[in-house]
């Protein structure tokens, strides 16, 4: 009722910002008001930049990542370890991991995680893609980096099964779990603890 105020335009630019995620209709109509004070230039910059990834970013051929053209960045780079892959859900998921600057390999991306009640199956994620890297036959280790969710767990449990047979040669890592840094042992919830003891490292 709040929307029979605004124009048109303005309501059609409410409601696409509403539909992104964390957006909700106050946050949708606050960025619509902000882009409206915006210089015709700036706003159109912001359009712009929409229609430009929307236009050139495609997937990577071989990791499924974000890529301009063929082929991704990572992929490209001759630098990184293409003996050592990481497995990820999302190419979102690529970005944290290359923040800790202790990853030198290379990813995959599967496109989502294993849910059978939702109708994803192994056939629905880029996991035929993943078993055919492996069978080129230069890979050494695979680090398992999906979620740590239920999907993202059987995810990797699927993996782990299905790499020991095919690939045996390969080593299959999970990320390891435990307690967040500067956190107290009080706080912490007892599957988090549970895990972060079986995992514990010899000092
Ligand atoms: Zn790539």
């Amino acid at each position: 009722m709040v929307a029979r105020v605004f124009s048109a335009p303005v309501n059609r630019l409410i409601t696409e910002l509403n539909r992104l995620p964390g957006v909700g209709q106050r946050t949708a109509q606050r960025l619509a008001f902000h882009i409206l004070r915006l210089s015709k230039e700036d706003a159109l910059a912001l359009a712009d930049a929409i229609r430009e990834v929307k236009e050139t970013v495609g997937e990577c051929e071989i990791c499924f990542n974000l890529a301009v053209g063929p082929i991704c960045k990572v992929c490209e780079d001759p630098r990184r370890d293409p003996a050592l892959i990481c497995v990820v859900e999302e190419p979102s998921d690529i970005i944290p991991i290359e923040r800790t600057h202790e990853f030198s390999g290379r990813y995959h991306v599967l496109g989502g995680s294993l849910s059978p009640i939702d109708g994803v199956d192994p056939e629905d994620l880029h996991i035929a893609e993943l078993f055919k890297r492996i069978d080129g036959g230069e890979i050494r280790e695979v680090v398992v980096a999906t979620n740590s969710t239920t999907t993202g767990e059987a995810t990797a449990l699927y993996l782990a099964d299905t790499l020991r047979e095919r690939a045996p040669d390969v080593a299959v890592t999970r990320l390891a779990t435990g307690l967040p840094v500067g956190g107290d042992l009080e706080y912490a919830d007892e599957v988090t603890l549970g895990r972060a003891l079986r995992g514990r490292m010899r000092l």
